[in-house]
């Protein structure tokens, strides 16, 4: 089954660039050209990743990113814009986009970029959307929680750092990976935020926040996400 990968640009000459080149590639394309056609599409082809204009005849894709990840789509999503504002490239990521391009760009570049996000996706475990954690659980979907606390509702960050630990099983993450994943280029945070919503999530899903057995420091490298507890 070749790679899906949806397309949502309005520009004619644009998007059928982009698809010629993707197919060249053994990619299968679904291309649309609004808002509300990308927005059906990601729900129901569920693609493999997706390539989202920011100027759209019905919206912008800033928006159209925010909306699928509030509805779960989990994809990789690369944003294309016109302008090269560092601001835009933060709100693009801000929203929930995993890379951007500003046009005009290479396809090159654009091929490559696409290579780079579907193999970070092939490496990742897709969790279940109803993840278990021990006794816990959290809904990847809502954000809603079984915790310590009882059940509550994750914040947006909350919740972009548990999906990230779940994607990332046993591996290690260091505290910049953490930042550029769930925080996006925002230049505000600093490491002692992530080391921060870590010691949230240990509150929240620790048998024992003082003793972790799921949210492992790795000193001098960042941390580890383990779902079953190692023993010995
Ligand atoms: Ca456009």
């Amino acid at each position: 089954m070749p790679e899906s990968i949806l397309v949502v640009e309005d520009e004619t000459l644009v998007r059928d660039l982009i698809v010629l080149n993707l197919e060249h590639m053994g990619y299968a394309v679904v291309a649309t050209d609004s808002f509300a056609a990308g927005y059906r599409a990601l729900l129901l082809e569920s693609p493999s990743l997706a390539i989202v204009d920011i100027m759209l005849p019905d919206g912008d894709g800033f928006a159209l990113t925010r909306k699928a990840r509030d509805s779960g789509v989990l994809c990789p999503i690369l944003m294309l814009t016109a302008r090269s504002d560092a601001a835009d490239k933060v709100r693009g990521l801000d929203c929930g986009a995993d890379d951007y391009l500003t046009k005009p760009f290479d396809v090159t570049e654009l091929l490559a970029r696409v290579r780079a996000l579907l193999r970070r996706q092939a490496g990742q475990k897709t969790p279940p959307v109803r993840y278990e954690l021990g006794r816990f659980w959290v809904r990847l979907d809502t954000g809603q929680a079984l915790t310590n606390e009882g059940e509550l509702s994750l914040s947006d960050k909350e919740l972009r750092l548990f999906t990230l630990f779940a994607k990332q099983e046993d591996r290690v993450l260091s505290r910049a990976d953490i930042l550029e994943e769930v925080w996006g280029m925002d230049a505000f945070p600093t490491d002692r935020t992530v080391d921060n919503f870590v010691l949230r999530l240990r509150k929240l899903f620790e048998e024992d926040s003082d003793s972790p057995q799921h949210f492992i420091t790795l000193r001098g490298r960042g941390y580890s996400f383990r779902r079953v507890p190692h023993t010995g």
